[in-house]
């Protein structure tokens, strides 16, 4: 048998396996449902900063989503953290509505959103198979709601920094999807969302993308590709996903086991080069946590202290020129992402909420 037959054979076997385990598990009444909350205009913290989350961001189809390593409890993690600390009081929380769906229409091909409610087609798109027994509806409600609402987010706090200085959504960075479709668990381009809607919104500044992520962000710079006002700088680690490379403005590839030191001194000299510009009016910060040294989905080696000060670097780098700051989670597959996430988030609102350096 040839290797696509092949492939095709074992997700079809998968899918029979999950359906039944998926069947059994609604039959017992395990499977939970899509939380959807109302929308809440959130509070300002200290500094003017403000962020955004919502329990309905997490992707959950009865248990199936488990066969990605992306912990889909990631961003309900770091919420109870920062509540924890005393840094985001549980009712301060921006709650986004969803992103329309006649602004993803702009964003995205048709023929691909059209393609979304097809079970074959979204599986490609998640990386996990999502078996023949979920209907659109459930489609809908339990996997592309959430990352319409998370895009939602990424738009709302976009709009925040620019008139108060910091944005922080605890989700989005949805980096891998191309206009003309997605990959890489990123359904929709939240960034691409948020760059538009203010653009309608009259903001003609130029925007840096800044992405830390320790993957490509091949779906930013397909849908930016044409667009001057847009300059992305991208670290991520050499011949991991995607393949190949879509071309960004500046690509610096970093080998296997790059360390908080190398890193560090890189992005020093990176960001200086970036911001030469001085029309930028906006970073957009794609701030994964996998390019820690126990990811497994990638082989960087940075420590939870070098991420801080990583996530400290490019906030500092807007902030010092009164640039607005936007900050994304983007991806973070290990046993530390929750904890390394918010801990940068944790110093940034802190700094934010420090008097003037
Ligand atoms: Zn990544």
């Amino acid at each position: 048998m040839d290797q696509p037959r092949r492939w095709t054979l074992r997700r079809k076997l998968l899918g029979v396996g999950i359906t039944v385990v998926a069947l059994g598990m609604a039959g017992l009444g395990m499977a939970r449902k899509p939380l959807n909350p109302a929308p809440s205009p959130g509070q300002l913290l200290p500094g003017g900063a403000m962020v955004a989350w919502s329990p309905g961001y997490r992707v959950s189809f009865f248990g199936v989503e488990r066969l990605h390593p992306f912990d889909s409890y990631k961003y309900d993690k770091i919420a109870a953290e920062l509540q924890k600390k005393g840094l985001v009081p549980g009712d301060a929380f921006l709650i986004p509505d969803e992103a329309p769906a006649a602004l993803l229409a702009r964003v995205h091909d048709p023929a691909y959103l059209a393609s979304l409610t097809d079970n074959e087609r979204l599986s490609q798109v998640i990386e996990v198979p999502v078996p023949g027994i979920f209907g659109a509806k459930s489609i809908e409600a339990r996997i592309l709601a959430p990352f319409r609402r998370a895009t939602g987010g990424t738009i709302a706090m976009a709009r925040h920094a620019l008139e108060h200085g910091v944005g922080i959504n605890l989700g989005g960075g949805y980096h891998h999807a191309r206009p003309d479709g997605g990959h890489g668990f990123c359904v929709y381009n939240d960034v691409a969302a948020a760059v538009l809607t203010l653009r309608d919104q009259g903001f003609e500044g130029r925007v840096l993308i800044i992405d830390t992520d320790a993957h490509q962000g091949d779906g930013n710079h397909a849908a930016f590709a044409d667009d001057p006002s847009v300059y992305t700088l991208s670290f991520q680690q050499e011949k991991i996903f995607p393949q190949p490379r879509v071309p960004g403005d500046r690509d610096v590839e970093l080998r296997s086991g790059t360390d908080d030191s190398a890193y560090l001194a890189r992005l020093e000299r990176e960001l200086d080069a970036a911001f030469e510009a001085d029309d930028i009016g906006l970073v957009i910060h794609v701030a994964g946590s996998d390019p820690l040294w126990n990811d497994p989905l990638a082989s960087l080696g940075l420590t939870i202290d070098g991420l801080v000060k990583r996530d400290l670097m490019v906030m500092h780098a807007a902030r010092d020129r009164s640039i607005p700051y936007l900050h994304l989670l983007a991806g973070g597959y290990g046993p530390s992402s929750a904890e390394g996430s918010a801990a940068s988030i944790a110093a940034i609102l802190r700094e934010v909420a420090a008097p003037p350096r």
